[in-house]
């Protein structure tokens, strides 16, 4: 057992022996091999499942959201990249910081679970210790050369795309969301995606948005969900991850975090809670509506 692994059983056994949360989501060892996955434990007897190692890929943040109309207090693992998610609902009112308690793994980097290198948004990785913490296990990580000397920002994919005609655009993304099944895995796991009542469920937007599964519906599909995290992506890159027909959802989220950094100058999203978003912003004090 590795020494991370250890403390974080230690850590967790400690909150949920003392009564101080009543669930604690981490991960553990999964069916199938270099995948850990989401746990969530709730008796101090069950630590001894969690684990932290190379595939603890899954941003635990928006299973907070299972717990928003919960009176309990929740204990979350996190990484630098999903302590954004945390800082998301946090801004969006779908979490009360008094109703979590995080606990913050200054992170090295993952392996991919099938090529076992280290993804792209690792290389990259700006933000390797958690932004937000009650409790910070492990030692603070330095920023990685390649994130700190090249430009992270270059957004290569998007210019790839960016560079071909309208028709050829028009038949990558018809290529690629022909597959899309419409599981919505991609909006399932994302802390951006938060809203109550979600314009893909509800029956209001008919006419609008069709759930029909044709090419032509899911391009429509990708898109209106693309500018819905506009300015509030956290880019951890776990719709791309999630989905089963491995479409390239982090080029369009990517593209508009580029121009909204053109526009309106360079915002990382989840990183500061006060920060005003770029796009649509939640008034709480003004607004006549809930945020929904
Ligand atoms: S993006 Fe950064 S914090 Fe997230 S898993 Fe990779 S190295 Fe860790
Ligand atoms: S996860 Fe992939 S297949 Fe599923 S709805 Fe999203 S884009 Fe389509
Ligand atoms: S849109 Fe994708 S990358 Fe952005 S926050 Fe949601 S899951 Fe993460």
């Amino acid at each position: 057992m590795n020494d991370m692994t250890k403390k974080m059983r230690e850590v967790a056994k400690e909150l949920l022996s003392n009564g101080d949360v009543k669930v604690i989501i981490g991960w553990e060892k999964g069916t199938f091999p270099n995948i850990s996955c989401p746990a969530f434990i709730d008796k101090p007897e069950d630590v001894e499942r969690l684990v932290w190692d190379d595939y603890c890929h899954a941003n635990l943040s928006s299973y907070l959201l299972d717990y928003r109309k919960s009176d309990d207090k929740i204990g979350i693992f996190v990484k630098g990249c999903d302590s954004r998610g945390v800082n998301r609902l946090l801004q969006d009112l779908q979490a009360t910081r008094e109703k979590i308690y995080v606990i913050g793994i200054p992170c090295t980097g993952l392996k991919d679970s099938e090529t076992n290198e280290k993804p792209q948004k690792c290389v990259e990785c700006r933000y390797p210790n958690p932004l937000i913490y009650d409790k910070l296990i492990g030692e603070e990580q330095k920023l990685n050369e390649v994130a700190a000397t090249v430009e992270a920002r270059e957004f290569k994919d998007v210019k790839g795309i960016e560079a071909m005609n309208t028709e050829e655009k028009n038949q990558f993304w018809e290529d690629n969301y022909s597959s899309c099944i419409r599981c919505y895995a991609c909006r399932n796991i994302c802390s951006a995606c938060n809203c109550t009542s979600c314009i893909f469920d509800t029956t209001a937007t008919q006419g609008w948005i069709g759930k029909a599964n044709n090419v032509d519906e899911n391009k429509f599909f990708a898109l209106t969900r693309a500018f819905h995290v506009a300015g509030r992506c956290v880019e951890c890159g776990e719709c791309e991850r999630v989905c089963p027909m491995n479409i390239p959802i982090m080029s369009l989220n990517r593209k508009l975090t580029q121009d909204i950094g053109d526009l309106f100058g360079e915002f990382d999203a989840g990183v500061n809670v006060e920060s005003p978003l770029p796009l649509g912003h939640f008034d709480k004090l003004n607004d006549p509506e809930e945020f929904k």
